[in-house]
C-alpha cells in the first residue's frame, strides 16, 4: 500500500518544501520508491530537485485542469528511487479554474490513483495557504498530514485554523485524515526561544511530535540552489542527520515498531 502524506502549514517559510525533498531523499535512500508531488505554484520543490521549469512541457496544472495523466508529467531526479511530479507558475491559475469543476476537491486524489502501484511513498508539498490546492492535497493524503513547525516566535499561531480545516476535510472529504506528525524545524540551540517552542509543542502534541528535530543549518538552505538534496550536498551535516532520523522514525511508525500517533487523532492537543 502506497503511503500518501501532505506536508502542510498555511504559514509560509516553515520548512514544508525542505522537509518534503529531504525526507523523500532519505526514504528513497532506504530503498523506498518515492514520488514528490509539487502542489505549490512557487515550484520550490521542483527547482530544489534540480528540475528547471523551462525544460518541462507539462506540470501539475495540466494534470488538474487539462486531464493530462499524472504519469506523463513525472520526471526522474538525480537520485534513484526519487521521482517528481513538477509544478509550474501556471498552477496558481488552477486554484481559480478548479472552482467551477465538479468534485473539485478530489481532482488530485483521482489523478494520483493510476501511479500508486509504482510507489511506496507520495509526499505532497503544499502551498502556504488553505486554498483549493491544499484541500486537494489533504483529500488525497490518506496517511495523514505532516506539519512542519518553525522553532520561532508565534510558531503555533494559525494552527487552530489548520485544525479546523483538517476537521472539515475529515468530515466531508477524507475520513482517514489525521495529523500524522509534527516536525520541528530551524531549531537554533543557542536561543532560549527555540527551546521554549520545542517544549511547548511537545507539551501540546506529545504523541504527534517527531523525536527528530531539524536544526537551523546553512547547508540545508544552500542545497536547493545546487539542485540537490542534503543527502548528496552535505551528507555529514547536522541537517542531513536530522532528515535521516526523521525518515527512519516515519518508517518505524509505519511498520509499527514504535507507537503510532493515529490514535491521538487530529483534534487532540488543540492549541
Ligand atoms: P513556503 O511556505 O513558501 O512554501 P516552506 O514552508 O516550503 O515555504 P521552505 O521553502 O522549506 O519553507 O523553507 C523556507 C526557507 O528556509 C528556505 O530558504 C529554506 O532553504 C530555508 N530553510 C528551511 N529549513 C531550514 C533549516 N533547517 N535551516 C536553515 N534554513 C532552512
Ligand atoms: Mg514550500
Amino acid at each position: 500500500m502506497t503511503r500518501i502524506y501532505a506536508l502542510a502549514n498555511q504559514k509560509g517559510g516553515v520548512g514544508k518544501t525542505t522537509t518534503a525533498v529531504n525526507l523523500g531523499a532519505y526514504l528513497a535512500a532506504a530503498g523506498r520508491r518515492v514520488l514528490i508531488v509539487d502542489a505549490d505554484a512557487q515550484a520550490n520543490a521542483t527547482s530544489s530537485l534540480g528540475v528547471a521549469g523551462g525544460d518541462l512541457t507539462h506540470s501539475l496544472y495540466d494534470v488538474l485542469i487539462r486531464h493530462v495523466p499524472l504519469a506523463d508529467i513525472i520526471v526522474p531526479t538525480f537520485q534513484p528511487g526519487l521521482d517528481l511530479a513538477p509544478s509550474a507558475p501556471a498552477l496558481a491559475g488552477a486554484e481559480v479554474e478548479m472552482v467551477s469543476i465538479l468534485a473539485r476537491e478530489h481532482l488530485l486524489r483521482k489523478a494520483l490513483e493510476p501511479v500508486l502501484p509504482r510507489y511506496d511513498h507520495l509526499l505532497i508539498d503544499c502551498p502556504p495557504s488553505l486554498g483549493l490546492l491544499t484541500i486537494n492535497a489533504l483529500t488525497a493524503a490518506r496517511d495523514g498530514l505532516i506539519v512542519p513547525i518553525q522553532c520561532e516566535y508565534l510558531a503555533l499561531e494559525g494552527l487552530g485554523r489548520l485544525w479546523q480545516t483538517v476537521q472539515l476535510v475529515r468530515e466531508k472529504l477524507n475520513p482517514h485524515l489525521f495529523i500524522s506528525g509534527m516536525i520541528l524545524t530551524m531549531f537554533d540551540s543557542r536561543t532560549n526561544l527555540a527551546t521554549q517552542v520545542v517544549d511547548e509543542v511537545r507539551k501540546y502534541f506529545p504523541d504527534q511530535t517527531f523525536h527528530a528535530v531539524v536544526p537551523r543549518s546553512v547547508r540545508l538552505s544552500e542545497a536547493p540552489s545546487h539542485g540537490q538534496t542534503i543527502l548528496t550536498y552535505a551528507p555529514h551535516s547536522s541537517g542531513a542527520e536530522a532528515y535521516a532520523a526523521l525518515a527512519e522514525e516515519l518508517m518505524a511508525r509505519e511498520e509499527g515498531r514504535v507507537a503510532h500517533a493515529q490514535a491521538a487523532g487530529a483534534g487532540a492537543g488543540r492549541p
